[in-house]
């Protein structure tokens, strides 16, 4: 289609879909949104390394045609709209982009551009790995025993936006129709927020998860609930999960239950993935004090929201950890933090998210070996002690540099 403000790079082609699968160019056209405060600084640093290794792998056989399109701040300064719809078409028409942080405008029409841009092209898996490098400094004594993916809804539960402000009308109705109708209790004058959890929505999570953990050899898939008191969304998600899993994956999954039966004995035989679930509320416990019982995880949308972030810290932050948000084809890769406004164009900040975000995009379009040739270059260079300020100030001896010099020094070990 034509574009009013974005420009597509001739050099590049199309990536397409055919029968389920990504068909992905020697030349592929790759989005970007640069973000908003920082984002500009780890773009540039982030560019040059995913293309110092495509061309360092590849040997000029295969490179990006990248495509800038727009949201947030840069956005409304171009079209005089933070989310325009071009940006959405593009994102339809050329299936995979990667974004740095953007500001939510207060008081603009909607929640969050983050939370939009996932319902608009709905994008229903939020993927965050999780993983330790070495030298990367960490909170606990055994970072390097969590090694996670996480696969968080990104579509239901409380985020779906259903509430109803204490006082307003809708809130008095639905609040006379739940005690008169329906004999619940609460108190008044309660603001009331609406949950929604569906077969469909826990199914197509569940379904990728588990087949990631095919392609990528993982050992188990955790579905993570409080099914325990929310029996009827909560609960319901732990249930769908183990039918999908019995339904579409019997061959290849055994359930914990199973395990602990004859003639198992808690060993899980050769090839097979071990579903199981645990509570959100001792999750979190157990991911402190044994990390490394667990390896895919799925979970609703909120569970997911705290659990990414917890799990996060244990390795060394937001400033290094990865995100996406994919749909059945589309996806859109993205750093986890904010956009940090106090060191806009410092040429001072870490990377490492929108970085990793860009090795999984790699992953992602099946340039695997390009993708690993920067975790190589980077655990280098963490080594070696060249990392930016927030790794500096808690690292001995470290030598602190800039976003840009960080880039250079990974480019140099590639
Ligand atoms: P933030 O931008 O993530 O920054 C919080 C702190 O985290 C920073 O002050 C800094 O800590 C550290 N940090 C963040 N990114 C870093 C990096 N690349 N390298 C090193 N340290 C980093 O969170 P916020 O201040 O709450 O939010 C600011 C804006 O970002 C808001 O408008 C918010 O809506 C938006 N936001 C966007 C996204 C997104 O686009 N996905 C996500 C979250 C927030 P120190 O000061 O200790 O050095």
């Amino acid at each position: 289609m034509a574009y009013d403000k974005i420009v597509i790079p001739s050099e590049g082609a199309r990536i397409s879909v055919r029968e389920g699968k990504l068909l992905v160019p020697d030349h592929p056209i790759l989005l970007f949104i640069e973000g908003d405060g920082i984002g500009p600084d780890i773009t540039r640093a982030s560019m040059r390394i995913w293309d110092a290794a495509v061309q360092k792998v590849y040997g000029g056989q295969r490179k990006v045609a990248w495509a800038e399109i727009y949201a947030g701040e840069k956005a409304f300064n171009t079209y005089g709209d933070y989310f325009p719809q071009e940006s959405l078409a593009a994102i339809r028409e050329f299936y995979v982009g990667i974004k740095g942080p953007l500001t939510t405008p207060v008081g603009g029409g909607f929640r969050s551009l983050n939370v939009a841009l996932r319902l608009e092209l709905d994008l229903y898996a939020c993927v965050r790995p999780v993983r330790w490098f070495p030298n990367v400094p960490s909170p606990v004594r055994h970072p390097e025993k969590v090694d996670v993916v996480i696969f968080r809804e990104n579509t239901e539960d409380v985020y779906a936006g259903i509430e109803y402000k204490a006082g307003s009308p809708e809130n008095e109705k639905l609040a006379r129709f739940l005690r008169e109708e329906m004999g619940a209790h609460f108190f008044e004058g309660a603001g009331i927020g609406i949950k929604p959890m569906s077969a469909f929505g826990t199914k197509r999570l569940v379904r990728k998860a588990i087949r990631y953990a095919i392609e990528y050899g993982r050992k188990s898939v955790t579905f993570v609930h409080k099914g325990n008191i929310q029996k009827f969304t909560e609960g319901a998600f732990r249930n769908w999960g183990y039918e999908l899993a019995k339904e579409e994956f019997g061959d290849i999954t055994i359930t914990e239950d199973e395990l602990w039966q004859a003639p198992y004995n808690g060993q899980a035989p050769a090839g097979k993935i071990v579903i199981k679930d645990r509570i959100a509320d001792i999750m979190f416990q157990m991911m402190l004090l044994r990390p490394d019982e667990f390896d895919v995880i799925a979970t609703p949308n909120l569970n997911g929201d705290y659990l990414s972030d917890a799990v996060a810290a244990q390795v060394g932050g937001v400033g290094i950890a990865p995100g996406s948000n994919i749909g059945d084809h589309m996806a859109v890769f993205e750093a986890t933090h904010g956009t940090a406004p106090k060191y806009s164009n410092l040429d001072k900040v870490n990377p490492g998210s929108l970085l990793l975000s860009g090795v999984m995009m790699l992953d992602y379009i099946g340039w695997k070996e390009a993708g690993q040739a920067i975790i190589e270059a980077y655990v280098k260079t963490v080594e070696q002690g060249i990392v930016t300020y927030d790794f500096a100030r808690q690292m001995q001896g470290a030598t602190e540099v800039k976003t840009s010099e960080f880039a250079s020094a990974i480019i140099a070990n590639l």
